[in-house]
Order: structure tokens, then C-alpha cells, then sequence
């Protein structure tokens, strides 16, 4: 008999089909931290654009040790020295000042004789010596950064040496998560009976923080329809991504569904042969992606690791996405016979071991993780040495 339900790469497939990029915006560059670049930078000119010192010292013309050199004037950083330099003449120069015409070499402040109007050189000069070529960082005309990629600091310092103020830059997603759940209690508070503190507002956020997402809303819900309703739809207009944790079962307090649907959220898919992480469902409402992700904390977490990340990577139009690695298992691993499993493991000596009991309540079990092994479904046990797919977390 066939299984009904989807595999991960086919519930993914129909998520990122889904994904409507925003168009680009200007930015600053200052502000341009973290975005995701839409356009390539080409460098407008040569980096750095001159000759330049890379010493405090003497400009001069290569020649043998020993010579005595005329001072006729000095180069500093900003205020170039504007004649030129002949055979038996020097030219006092600070580090990053540019080289005067008729030099070609820098000849440093600690292997001279240093008079007022005239140098001895201590040591024979080799043409080029501490002397920073033109282009040697970044040549003009040169593609020296590509579209897709997320910005670090230094990504924003050699876009300002291309010449650039502004970058084109993909709109952050704005996310908005939903924790349902009459149970839950902020954190911090006193828990009365059968009540638990609300953990997956907090890592759902902050997951959507850390890939690069503007959180627009994060908030409780009840297990009640008419709030549930409410606070889906003051999601949706406030958010391009919408992640609901918990109510997406079948249970008679689980409103997400019938809430989506009054809402005229389109269902995609529902349920994925997936271990932690089966009750997910996705669907679409215009170009805005809703989430609804099982309660269990852990498989909240797995599950915007493995559906919600990639779709935030694509709206982003990020080029360089993890592409996930493999890892061998250092021990054997139980199969689950229909759904493919995520088992938390730390690596230790190249090999993957679980971290621990895997319940889907059991949230240490990810914060000890290195990644998630994915264990393909199947019979009986996958053998010690077993490569499997390695996600990032
Ligand atoms: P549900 O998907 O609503 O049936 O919830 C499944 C399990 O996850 C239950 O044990 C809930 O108490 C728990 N749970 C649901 N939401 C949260 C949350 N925001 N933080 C921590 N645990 C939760
Ligand atoms: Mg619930």
C-alpha cells in the first residue's frame, strides 16, 4: 500500500512554490546589515585607486644601499605630494598616502638616517617595494558581490569601497507566530495546575529572528475559535509568514484548522511522513504563507527548521541557503517503519549520537544538538556507520 502521507521534500517543494519575493528596496548601507542582497556590486574602480605608502617612510626610486637623498617634500594621507621624484631625491611619506610620480618604492622610517633636509638609505631599495598597488583589493568593473547573498560587516565595507551608498536589498519577512494553547502561561509566571510556561512564542521567534525576519507579532491564543479566528486574522494582516504552534490536530479544542478555513486560508497540505512533526499543515492566504506547526516544542522547532527556514530563504532570495551535510551514525538507530525521523544528535569524533531521549516534549534534547540526523523511514535498525542527511539547527 502506498503511503498517504507527503515526504518532507515533496511538502517542501509545495511551500517553496508558494513563495511570492516582495520587491527590492533601497537601503542605506548602514541600515543593509543581515539583508539579503537583489543586486550584484561591481566595483566602479580600481581598490584601492592609487599607489600608495603601505609604510611610514620615504618615497624614492629603487637603487643600491648607501645613497644620500635630497628631502624635497612630503606625502601625506589625503594630500598627495604633486611633483616628482628624481634620481638623488626623497619625498617624506605617511602610510596610505599615495606614491609620488617618479618613485617607486617606500623605503621605511627605521632603515634611515633621518636629516631635516637630506635621507641616507641603509639598505638597497627593490622597485615596489611597501608599495600598495592599484586594484590589488578590488578591480574596477569587477562583480565583487553577487544577488542572494546575506550581508555580513564586512560584505557592507567592500560595498562602500565599490563606490556604493544604497543597496538594493530584499524586503525582511515579516513573521508572526501564534502559540495556541489554554495551558500556556508566559514566561516567568507561576503555574497553576496543568498548567506550562509558553516556550514556543519564544523559539519561534527567535528562530525567525536568526533567519533574518522582521517579528511582527508573537502572542498566546486560547482554545477558543472566535480568538483563534481574531488572532489569525490580525496575523495575517500584519505578516507575509504566519506560524501557528499547536490546535492543528484533530482534538475538540483544536481550532487552527476550522479557524483557517473560515478565514479562507487555502490549505496546501496536511500532515507529512515526518517524525517529530507529523500534524503539520501549510496552506497559502494570497502571497501571505501560513504555518501551522505541532505543538510539542520540539516538534514546533523541527518542523519551522525543516518547512518555515526555506521558505523565509526563498522570499529572501538567498543564493548561498545551507545545503544540508551527511554524517555517519555512531550507533544504531531504530527505524520508524512510515514517517522519516529527526533524531537530535551532538557530533562527536565525526559521528552522530542522539542527545538523549527524543520525545517531542523533550526540548533539551535540541539545545543539546549539534543537527538533526534524518533517518529514513523503514524496518528495523539503521546499523551503526549508516550515512544519513545532516540539517543545520
Ligand atoms: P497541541 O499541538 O496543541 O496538541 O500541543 C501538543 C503538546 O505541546 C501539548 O503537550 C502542549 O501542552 C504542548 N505545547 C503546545 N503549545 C506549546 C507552547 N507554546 N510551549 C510549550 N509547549 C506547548
Ligand atoms: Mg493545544
Amino acid at each position: 500500500m502506498s503511503d498517504p502521507l507527503l515526504s518532507i521534500d515533496d511538502a517542501r517543494a509545495l511551500i517553496l512554490d508558494e513563495v511570492r519575493p516582495r520587491a527590492p528596496e533601497a537601503l542605506a548601507v548602514e541600515r543593509a546589515l543581515g539583508r539579503v542582497l537583489a543586486q550584484d556590486v561591481t566595483a566602479a574602480q580600481d581598490v584601492p585607486p592609487f599607489a600608495g605608502s603601505a609604510m611610514d617612510g620615504f618615497a624614492v626610486r629603487s637603487g643600491p644601499a648607501g645613497r644620500r637623498l635630497r628631502l624635497i617634500g612630503e606625502s601625506r594621507a589625503g594630500t598627495p605630494f604633486t611633483g616628482e621624484v628624481g634620481d638623488g631625491e626623497a619625498v617624506r611619506i605617511s602610510t596610505g598616502a599615495a606614491l609620488p610620480t617618479g618613485a617607486d618604492a617606500v623605503l621605511q622610517q627605521e632603515l634611515v638616517q633621518d636629516g631635516s633636509a637630506e635621507i641616507v638609505l641603509g639598505d638597497a631599495v627593490e622597485p615596489g617595494r611597501n608599495v600598495r598597488g592599484p586594484g590589488e583589493d578590488l578591480r574596477a568593473g569587477a562583480r565583487v558581490l553577487h544577488r542572494g547573498r546575506r550581508l555580513g560587516p564586512a560584505d557592507l565595507g567592500v560595498a562602500v569601497h565599490a563606490g556604493l551608498a544604497a543597496l538594493d536589498c530584499a524586503p525582511q519577512p515579516r513573521l508572526a507566530v501564534l502559540a495556541t494553547g489554554d495551558e500556556l502561561r508566559p514566561p516567568g509566571t507561576p503555574l497553576g495546575p496543568g498548567q506550562i510556561h509558553d516556550s514556543n512564542r519564544v523559539t519561534l521567534a527567535a528562530l525567525a529572528e536568526r533567519e533574518g525576519c522582521a517579528v511582527a507579532l508573537a502572542r498566546q491564543v486560547p482554545d477558543d475559535a472566535a480568538a483563534t479566528r481574531a488572532a489569525i486574522a490580525q496575523a495575517l494582516a500584519a505578516a507575509d509568514v504566519v506560524v501557528l504552534s499547536g490546535g492543528v490536530s484533530v482534538g475538540p479544542h483544536d481550532h487552527v484548522k476550522p479557524a483557517l478555513a473560515a478565514l479562507g486560508v487555502e490549505e496546501r497540505f496536511w500532515r507529512v511522513a515526518l517524525r517529530p512533526g507529523k500534524p503539520t499543515w501549510f496552506g497559502v492566504a494570497g502571497d501571505t504563507l501560513v504555518f501551522g506547526l505541532p505543538g510539542n516544542p520540539v516538534s514546533a522547532m523541527v518542523t519551522f527548521l525543516l518547512f518555515v527556514r526555506p521558505a523565509i530563504a526563498a522570499l529572501e532570495g538567498v543564493v548561498d541557503a545551507a545545503v544540508p551535510g551527511q554524517v555517519r551514525l555512531g550507533e544504531p538507530l531504530a527505524r520508524d517503519p512510515r514517517r522519516d525521523a529527526c533524531v537530535r544528535v551532538r557530533i562527536e569524533g565525526g559521528l552522530a549520537y542522539p542527545t538523549g531521549p527524543q520525545g517531542s516534549h523533550v526540548l533539551s534534547s535540541m539545545s543539546l544538538a549539534d543537527g538533526l540526523a534524518v533517518v529514513p523511514r523503514g524496518e528495523g535498525e539503521l546499523a551503526a556507520g549508516a550515512e544519513v542527511e545532516l540539517i543545520g539547527i
